[in-house]
């Protein structure tokens, strides 16, 4: 058994691993990096030169997990691709939302590798897709049909966003589990992850949050009563509330939390603006509602009335003449986006608040935002001006990944032989490392290297 990294080391950004197992060559994830440019954003290809690829499997739909998927079939042609149903029809939503992107990207930011791939392009690899059952195991076919053992695979619930999945693949003699983006614990619309009952002889772990003791720390239901009270003293001022969000799993999470809110009155009943891309997931997750493990099978987004940010509403001071609370992306607030976009119009103006509610890296504009001073100077955007900081900027905790206390407990259940640690900052991978081997030195933990092929 071998495996190689090529992307998703000592960072979140181009997740996509490469395994033999007993002679079937399965990739596991074909993300892009989230916050860089045309080729450079894509897993190292090259390192797959002379592999054969037999099967991709796609462990859930958000763009550092999916988005290099049909550069990656340019190269290899026939492997069969592997996801959950409600994932389908959210990767098509995904890939060609991203070659707009990309499309758009190249005009403003003059990338002349965009886009890196183009629609037509998508829908010719449609046919490639099968989508699977969660908890259903399925063979990993070779390419020729010849092969005389094909590993089985099987999606199980990660608890992260719509479709989410760990997959467990049970090679000759060993079983492997990668969890994914992966969520022990409830979140307000989908619950916590589901993990292998069996014997896992190597884990592939995510790690993004292990670097934080603050997300162990904070509890869900006390952030949902500080986000209301924040909310609350912002629009009694007569300011509006931005939320920036992805478009998928975390926007509709927070709807579902303002739904709930509205309802008890915990904040006051003001209009809430989505972006056009939200309302699309939202939909997906209306569709998914009874195929899908729920917190809460009644709860529909048709249901929750929202009004939509598009073309004919204008991203400037109007459309906060009276408060209002704007879900929009980007959740980092990456330049050119919505929620970059408003957060320029409101920043300047103290009765606003600017709320994130998930994960921010470093050297994201929303981080830069958030930890700048009071009346300090922020970039938004390299070819704009910067903005003062006047407006109530802060962030709320309400992850859709396992804090590192819960990734823990996950190595403890499952009790591998070997632990490969991905997806995380330097620091937290460091952080699950120390622990592990302090936890239990008989496991052998691999911090892997792009490119570098390990054997297993
Ligand atoms: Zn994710
Ligand atoms: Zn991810």
């Amino acid at each position: 058994m071998h495996f190689k990294a090529l992307g998703g080391c000592g960072e979140i950004g181009a997740n996509s691993y490469y395994l033999d197992v007993d002679g079937t060559g399965i990739l596991l994830d074909a993300g892009v990096h989230p916050k860089k440019y045309g080729r450079e954003s894509l897993p190292m290809i090259d390192a797959l030169r002379r592999k054969e690829i037999h099967a991709i499997l796609i462990s859930h739909c958000h763009i550092d997990h999916l988005g290099a998927l049909p550069m990656i079939l340019k190269y290899f042609p026939n492997p069969r691709i592997f996801m959950t149903a409600p994932s389908f029809p959210i990767s098509m939503r995904m890939l060609h939302n991203t070659v707009t992107v990309m499309e758009r990207i190249k005009e403003e930011k003059g990338i002349t590798d965009y886009p890196l791939y183009t629609h037509e392009e998508i829908d010719m690899i449609v046919p490639l897709f099968q989508s699977v059952q969660y908890d259903s195991p399925f063979r990993i076919p070779s390419a020729n049909g010849h092969r005389i053992y094909e590993p089985e695979a099987v999606f199980m619930d990660a608890g992260h966003i719509l479709g989410s999945a760990g997959i467990l693949i049970r090679g000759k003699e060993r079983t492997i589990f990668y969890t994914g983006d992966t969520c022990l614990h409830d979140q307000t619309v989908i619950k916590g992850a589901v993990y292998p009952e069996e014997k896992v002889d190597i884990l592939i772990l995510e790690n993004t949050l292990c670097s934080s003791e603050e997300a162990e720390k904070k509890k869900r239901g006390n952030e949902v009563l500080r986000l209301a009270a924040e909310i609350r003293k912002v629009i009694e001022r007569g300011g509006s509330v931005l939320i920036p969000t992805f478009a998928l799993g975390r926007t509709q999470e927070i709807l579902a939390i303002l739904e709930r809110l509205r309802k008890r009155k915990r904040i006051p009943d003001v209009p809430i603006m989505v972006s056009g891309m939200g309302k699309v997931f939202s939909k997906l997750y209306d569709r998914f509602a009874l195929m899908t493990r729920r917190k809460d099978p009644d709860l529909l987004f048709k249901n929750i009335e929202t009004k939509m940010l598009g073309p004919k509403v204008p991203f400037n001071k109007t459309l906060f003449k009276d408060p209002c609370i704007v879900v929009a992306t980007s959740g980092m607030l990456n330049e050119k986006t919505p929620a970059n976009i408003l957060a320029q119009v409101m920043v300047e103006d103290p009765r606003h608040g600017i709320f994130f509610v998930g994960y921010l890296d470093e050297d994201t504009r929303g981080f830069q935002l958030l930890t700048a001073g009071q009346g300090e100077e922020v970039l938004f955007d390299e070819l704009r001006p910067p903005k003062l900081k006047n407006c109530d900027v802060r962030s709320f905790r309400f992850s859709a990944h396992s804090h590192r206390g819960e990734i823990l407990q996950v190595v403890q259940e499952l009790n591998p032989k070997k632990v490969i640690l991905v997806h995380g900052e330097k620091g937290s991978i460091g952080w699950t490392a120390e622990m592990i081997r302090e936890m239990d030195p008989k496991i052998d933990v691999i911090v892997p290297e792009a490119g570098t092929e390990i054997t297993l």
